[in-house]
Parts: structure tokens; C-alpha cells; sequence
């Protein structure tokens, strides 16, 4: 650290990404698709487009709002767009926890909910996940104070129920509830239709994961129009262009691209339930995940172990060495092959540490 670091920032205990390592790995540790943007993102990446990169992009990001609106049967007014979803949880809970104000959320969920928090002086509550780690709603209910819950939660893959989400929102009128759904396309349901309903809801969605498209970075979220010009507001004093020119052009093209999308969701739950089985019958347990990841745990076998004996053999997922989930592993549903691969090498270590 250096001697200029401001005072309020010198205990930041910052988030820790996954590991992106350049080797040939097969890599299962930061939950992103198997499959390759869809074809009408590379049709839009033109030499004309890079050309423009000389222009400033559109502060208004009127392309990408009108496409992100479309496809949620919303308008323009109601989608904000950030540089990846990360930003626009920043953005909320900066704005509407900020400064004093309070946030509450599961205490095992998305490592950067306290990161945001402590950044911006926000007290947070972490509200104690039930043994089995699912969400108990009546801890939520009647709470008042903002709440920030990734549906499906991660690391555990497990969902709330629209109606249970929407008991959550209407009996907290007076607080915003963020509702991370940046898992939610492999579920198949959305909060999405609670918004016409309620204005204290905001739904958080990204291009990261069922959209093949982590490393353009793009996020969205779905609210009031009041809300959105708040976040506005903030982003126009920070940084009017935060969204680039090929990241507006591409992410308006992948999402329109419905079919294509479709196919590969639909390919990843049916090789999440058939690695479920595969690790159950390798003596793993875990949660009933409706994500694009499995937790899972062994009754012989630690986890840092596993990781670590994985790891060595070319297999990135992520292990978590923190209070009750420290025996668990998080791992990212990869193409039929990958998690064959992944199955047969557990299998291999369990062999040879029993021999
Ligand atoms: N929410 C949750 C629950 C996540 O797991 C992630 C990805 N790590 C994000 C938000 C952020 O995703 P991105 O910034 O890539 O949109």
C-alpha cells in the first residue's frame, strides 16, 4: 500500500476473482458458458465498427436499452446497462444504500454483495442461510431495509419461487430489493413480471453466463423509470460512457438471437442434472442447484484436497475456504465432454487415495 491510499480505503478487503489462467485447462471455476457467442455477435464486430471506436459511444446506450427492453416486453425507460452486472450492483447499492444507509443479504452468497458495501459505507446484514442453505423468506419479510439476494443464490444454486420473491418485495414498500438474476436463465422463471407490480423491485441480469459473452462485459438492470434515471444520475457522474461501442453493438445482437441461446441453456441444465447423478453416484451430495454450477460435497474427501488434486490435473473449479461452506466445491457446468472428463478424473483420484 502506498502512503496516498486514502484512510477510508486502506482496510478494503477487495474481491477475488476466479483464476483465468492462459494454459489449456478445462476450466469450471467462474461459472461461464461452454459455447461460443452466437454467430450474429461476430457478423457485428465489422472493420466499420472498429473504425467508429474513434467517435465516443453512445452515453444513452439507446441500441442495447431498445434490445434489453424488447426481449422483457419493457421500455427503454426501464433498462440500465453497466460494464458487466458487477457495475450495476455499484451503482444500487452506491445509490440507494449509500453513505450510512443499511443493506441486508443471505450470509453465503455473491462474495462482492460486502466488498460493495464496505466500499461505499453501507452497514450490511448477512442474514443466516438455514442448514441446508436455502433462503428462509420469513428472515426477509416485513424487514425494512434494502435487500440484495442473487436468485439463484451462489454458490448454492439454489432458487426462491417468484411468489416467495414477490412476498419479499411487497411487504418491504418503503426499501429497494435487488433481485440478482444472473444465474436466472438457467431456471427458467424471472421476476421480471413482478415489475409492472411493484416499484421498489430491481432485477439484475448479465450477458455473462447464458450469453457466452463474460469477457465483453455486460450487464442489466430492470426497473421503475424513477429508478433508472437515479442510476443515471450516478453514472453520469462517474462515467457517462461506461458501456463501449462493440460491447453495445455485439450484446444487441446476441440478444435478439433467442433460438441460439435457447438451444445452449437447454444443453446446459440437461448436463447439469446428468452430472448430478454422475457425482451422486461417486458419493457427492449437494444441492438441488438450478444454476449453471453444482455444489457438491464428499463425506471422505476435503474439498481443498479435491480441489487442489484437480487443479494438477488440468480441472479448474472453485473451492471456498470460508465458515460453512469450506467442505463444498462449486462446479461450473462445462460441455458434455468436459464434465465426462471432470467425472472421470474424481472418479480416478477417489481410486487411487482408497488403493
Ligand atoms: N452476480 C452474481 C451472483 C455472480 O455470480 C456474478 C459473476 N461473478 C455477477 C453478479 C457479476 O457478473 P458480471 O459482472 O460478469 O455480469
Amino acid at each position: 500500500m502506498s502512503r496516498f491510499l486514502s484512510e477510508n480505503y486502506s482496510k478494503l478487503i477487495p474481491y477475488t476473482p476466479g483464476e483465468q489462467l492462459n494454459e489449456k485447462v478445462i476450466k469450471l471455476n467462474t461459472n461461464e458458458s461452454p459455447f461460443p457467442p452466437s454467430p450474429s455477435v461476430k457478423q457485428v464486430v465489422t472493420d466499420d465498427l472498429l473504425d467508429r471506436l474513434k467517435l465516443y459511444s453512445d452515453p444513452e446506450v439507446k441500441q442495447l436499452r431498445n434490445a434489453i427492453a424488447e426481449q422483457f416486453g419493457l421500455e427503454a425507460e426501464n433498462v440500465f446497462v453497466g460494464n458487466g452486472s458487477d457495475d450495476v450492483l455499484a451503482f444500487s447499492i452506491m445509490g440507494f444504500c449509500g453513505a450510512g444507509g443499511k443493506l441486508c443479504c443471505p450470509d453465503i452468497s455473491y462474495g462482492f454483495y460486502p466488498v460493495y458495501a464496505d466500499l461505499f459505507g453501507v452497514e450490511l446484514e448477512q442474514i443466516k442461510l438455514k442448514d441446508d442453505f436455502s433462503i428462509d423468506i420469513n428472515d426477509y419479510i416485513g424487514k425494512g431495509c434494502n435487500i440484495v439476494i442473487a436468485n439463484p443464490n451462489a454458490p448454492t444454486g439454489l432458487a426462491l419461487t417468484v411468489d416467495e420473491v414477490e412476498k419479499i418485495v411487497a411487504s418491504n414498500p418503503d426499501n429497494i430489493i435487488i433481485m440478482d438474476e444472473a444465474y436466472m436463465a438457467f431456471c427458467k422463471q424471472s421476476c421480471v413480471e413482478l415489475l409492472k407490480k411493484y416499484d421498489n423491485l430491481m432485477v439484475v441480469r448479465t450477458f455473462s453466463k447464458s450469453h457466452s459473452l463474460a469477457g465483453l462485459r455486460v450487464g442489466f438492470g430492470l426497473a421503475s423509470k424513477e429508478i433508472i434515471e437515479d442510476l443515471n444520475k450516478l453514472k453520469y457522474s462517474f462515467n457517462p460512457y461506461n458501456m463501449n461501442s462493440v460491447s453495445i453493438a455485439a450484446a444487441s445482437a446476441a440478444i435478439a438471437d433467442n433460438e441460439y441461446y435457447n438451444k445452449n441453456i437447454d444443453e446446459i441444465i440437461r448436463v447439469r442434472e446428468l452430472t448430478k447423478d454422475l457425482l451422486s453416484s461417486l458419493g457427492f451430495t449437494g444441492t438441488d442447484s438450478k444454476a449453471n454450477f453444482l455444489f457438491v460435497t464428499h463425506p471422505e474427501f476435503s474439498a481443498e484436497e479435491l480441489y487442489k488434486e484437480l487443479r494438477k490435473r488440468g480441472i479448474l473449479v472453485r473451492y471456498f475456504s470460508k465458515p460453512r461452506i469450506d467442505r463444498y466445491l462449486r462446479i461450473t457446468v462445462g460441455s458434455a465432454e468436459e464434465m465426462q472428463a471432470l467425472t472421470d478424473t474424481l472418479a480416478q483420484i477417489i481410486k487411487e487415495v482408497k488403493e
